[in-house]
């Protein structure tokens, strides 16, 4: 369970009217029982219901199950798309292991606002269903070429242009396993990229353009196979 409280030996955090609910309503747990925890920093805890009521309850720590493990510092940059898509690109990209997740607007994204507190809502329960102990931060909405144009020296960028399906399938040789710069992944929008963007993106040297396989994927689908194709070449 995610919580957004302090974790250590001897804390007692109190749990909210949700997680209350969650806890003794759903999984039928009462004192004494065990849940195991997590808060992005303090690795997972293991702790007690002491006390549990219908509004709210308290678990006390007891000792640590693992370690904090920190996910690989990979960013993945996305143009989102209808709501219940654009949710399934945050939870693939928390259950992948993406440390950041971008949400840009491009020359041809439709959409003008997120709701940014609920992706990240999504990015909790990925992490909880995955047994993380790191939750990714997900962004506000930012323009893409204000990201580029402050883009970090050293971060590789992994362009998948649609413009490329069907060509060659050979990645370029920044994808060696010994090369140990960050990375992030560009996902556009359902119109694609423009040909401004692509201009501009061809002009990076940090930015490598990719194909993901021989026909045109939805962009939720190229956002999971960008995660895998990145993870098996140069992830952990
Ligand atoms: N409207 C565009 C077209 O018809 O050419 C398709 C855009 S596609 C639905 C959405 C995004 O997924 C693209 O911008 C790209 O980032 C990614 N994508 C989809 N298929 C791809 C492929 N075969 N290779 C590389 N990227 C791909």
């Amino acid at each position: 369970l995610y919580v957004d409280h302090p974790l250590g030996e001897g804390q007692t955090v109190p749990l909210s009217r949700e997680q209350a609910h969650y806890l003794f309503g759903v999984m039928r747990l009462g004192m004494g029982d065990g849940v195991a925890l997590f808060n992005g920093r303090d690795g997972e805890w293991q702790a007690e219901v002491a006390e549990a009521g219908k509004r709210g309850g308290t678990l006390a720590c007891t000792v640590q199950s693992a370690p904090l493990r920190l996910p690989p510092d990979l960013w993945l940059l996305f143009a989102p798309i209808k709501k219940t898509r654009t949710d399934f690109i945050v939870e693939k990209a928390a259950e992948m292991g993406a440390a950041r997740i971008l949400p840009v607007q491009t020359d041809h994204t439709n959409s003008e606002r997120i709701r940014q507190d609920r992706l990240q809502a999504h990015a909790v329960e990925a992490a909880e269903q995955c047994g993380g102990t790191w939750v990714p931060e997900v962004a506000d909405l930012t323009r893409l070429d204000r990201l580029l144009s402050d883009w970090p020296e050293d971060r590789q960028l992994m362009f998948c242009d649609e413009a490329l399906a069907g060509g060659s399938s050979a990645l370029p040789d920044a994808f060696a396993k010994t090369d140990p710069r960050p990375w992030a992944i560009l996902i556009g929008p359902e119109g694609g990229f423009s040909e401004a963007e692509r201009t501009r993106l061809a002009a990076m040297e940090q930015a490598h353009a990719v194909a993901l396989g021989p026909r045109i994927l939805r962009a939720d689908t190229a956002a999971v196979a960008a995660l895998t194709l990145w993870q098996r070449q140069l992830g952990d």
